[in-house]
């Protein structure tokens, strides 16, 4: 699944392909993707504008259109957006993994012509990702009630994170993947940070202390960090814009490496299961953390 990692290395390759250019046609194949918004109003929202932005929130990837509208699109378990050429331009572009224009891929959800003949293309095989067309002024409302802080701006800091997990008893891996909490981080980059800030997946959120607050905000940064200098991990359907892999996977520290040592000091990596999902870490170095009791209102001595 897409995490912040993925859809930055999406966004930043597309900004500088799309911005500017004109959406000479929209063109909604599944009903699914816009629900419950009607696919012929967003077709309709879309065709004629131009792009002036491609921007990105945790997951959501914005496409900001001239007249203060912004598509928003989430890629959810296997959504894929990808940049094709018209065809017989795929080669030259080294594109040519891609499926030239005058064809379409497969799970093909929607498609947006623009005016250099290229098309903007939504694939997702398990039909869960989708789109919106959002008016102005709709768009701060409707992230603001879905997700938190962004991870990789200024206005995460050690205290935030020490805030928003204050009397929470979660464990710290269902903490990471609460996207109201921090926004982006996955099931990858969540199991990657706790390893990195020696932080055991099971410890209750709110048993840190400020030097666990700080661990966990340097971990946090730098595995989605070491995720956008790999272009993110493919370890199912995610590929880039171009319909390349990302190459993450070939650094994970714990994620999917059952079994095999530590890279930090050598003990056994573990699987277990947390909110449903598989969680890695290594029961050697990374701490678990006690709940921490509530003061008494009267201290026996
Ligand atoms: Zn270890």
């Amino acid at each position: 699944m897409p995490e912040l990692p993925e859809v930055e290395t999406i966004r930043r390759q597309l900004a500088p392909e799309i911005t500017g250019r004109r959406i000479e046609g929209a063109e909604v194949l599944d009903e699914r993707w816009t629900r419950p918004d009607p696919p012929a109003a967003i077709e309709a929202g879309l065709t004629g504008r131009r792009i002036e932005s491609v921007g990105r929130r945790g997951k959501y990837l914005l496409l900001g259109l001239d007249d203060g509208a912004t598509l928003v699109m989430h890629l959810r378990m296997t959504g894929n957006l990808l940049l094709a050429d018209a065809e017989g331009e795929e080669r030259r572009l080294g594109m040519d993994r891609l499926y030239p224009a005058a064809t379409s891929p497969p799970h093909l959800r929607a498609e947006l012509a623009l005016d250099d003949g290229r098309l903007l293309r939504f694939t997702d095989p398990r039909r869960f990702g989708h789109g919106h067309l959002l008016g102005p002024g709709e768009l701060d409302p409707y992230l603001d009630s879905r997700i938190g802080v962004e991870p990789l701006s200024e206005d995460l800091t050690p205290e935030l994170i020490g805030r928003i997990a204050e009397g929470r008893i979660v464990p710290l891996k269902s903490f990471l993947l609460d996207q109201k909490g921090i926004a982006g981080v996955g099931n990858i980059y969540a199991d990657e940070a706790l390893h990195r800030a020696e932080l055991h997946p099971l410890s209750p959120a709110g048993s840190m202390r400020r030097m666990h607050w700080e661990a966990l905000h340097e971990g946090i940064v730098e595995a989605l960090e070491e995720g956008l200098r790999n272009g993110g991990a493919s370890i199912d359907d995610y590929r880039d814009s171009r319909g390349e892999q990302g190459s993450m996977q070939d650094e994970f520290l714990v994620h999917t490496r059952e079994g095999q040592e530590c890279p930090r000091c050598g003990g056994r990596i573990n699987r277990i299961v947390v909110s449903g999902r598989s969680t890695y870490f290594c029961p050697e170095c990374q701490v678990r953390l006690r709940r921490r009791r509530r003061p008494r209102a009267r201290s026996k001595r």
